[in-house]
């Protein structure tokens, strides 16, 4: 691709504001000034704007793992959002949460700004799988499995999909939830009308990929192509 449209791509320019960039000599490519906006690039190089990085990406796909406190949202009034915790890395982006996790739940966030791709994973017709840890105030038994199996019906009357639940063998308090769908408080509610308080709750993984154990609670990293695939 030519350095123009490279630029004018990842920044979304007209391409002759992205030569005006290159010709002032406001882009570098491997760290050097290049002022010609026809040279090629492989796809290998560098390239930076005014010091900046630039991706030639359509789309931005971030796995983020949420702590305790900070809210699924992309403003808040009062508290920390998880798209404060990228801290302004993509300033012309607008990136969101694809699907949320309560402000006390931890763990695997997607952000994007793909708002198609954001619908297919969440979409309950795309059965795209989601898998949590929980921490009840109370032992997992075989009847609250078989009623997960069935489908639990909330306080409200709403009858829930089938999901899974699946004990800890070393912690009594402990199981793994499977969800196909996104509901409110959905696993909190699930648990309540059981009679089991929920204590911990944490997003291991969303489709077929799991949250990088390397994350710690906060951190975050852009998604490979091939994870990307994994998701859906
Ligand atoms: N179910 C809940 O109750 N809370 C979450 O954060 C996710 C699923």
């Amino acid at each position: 691709m030519r350095l123009d449209k490279f630029v004018a791509q990842s920044l979304q320019l007209p391409r002759s504001a992205a030569r005006t960039l290159i010709t002032k000599g406001r882009v570098t490519v491997d760290g050097k000034v290049c002022k010609k906006a026809d040279t090629a690039l492989s796809g290998a190089e560098t390239v930076a704007a005014e010091g900046k990085p630039l991706s030639c990406q359509q789309f931005v796909y971030i796995m983020l793992n949420k702590p305790k406190g900070v809210v699924s949202a992309s403003t808040d009034k009062r508290d920390r959002t998880v798209v404060d915790l990228l801290e302004g890395a993509f300033p012309r982006r607008e990136l969101f949460p694809a699907g949320r996790l309560d402000k006390t739940s931890t763990g695997f966030v997607l952000l994007t700004d793909d708002g198609a791709f954001a619908h297919a994973i969440l979409s309950p017709r795309r059965h795209v799988p989601k898998t949590y840890r929980v921490e009840l105030d109370t032992p997992v038994t075989p009847a609250m499995v078989a009623a997960f199996e069935e489908g639990v019906t909330l306080a409200d009357g709403e009858r829930m999909q089938p999901a899974g639940l699946i004990p800890d063998p070393e912690n009594p308090l402990a199981a793994t939830v499977v969800l196909r769908q996104g509901v409110y408080h959905q696993i909190k509610r699930m648990f309540g009308v059981l009679d089991a308080g929920v204590n911990e709750l944490h997003r291991q993984a969303i489709g077929g990929l799991s949250l990088d154990p390397q994350l710690a609670p906060g951190q975050w990293r852009q998604l490979s192509a091939e994870e990307l695939q994994q998701l859906a």
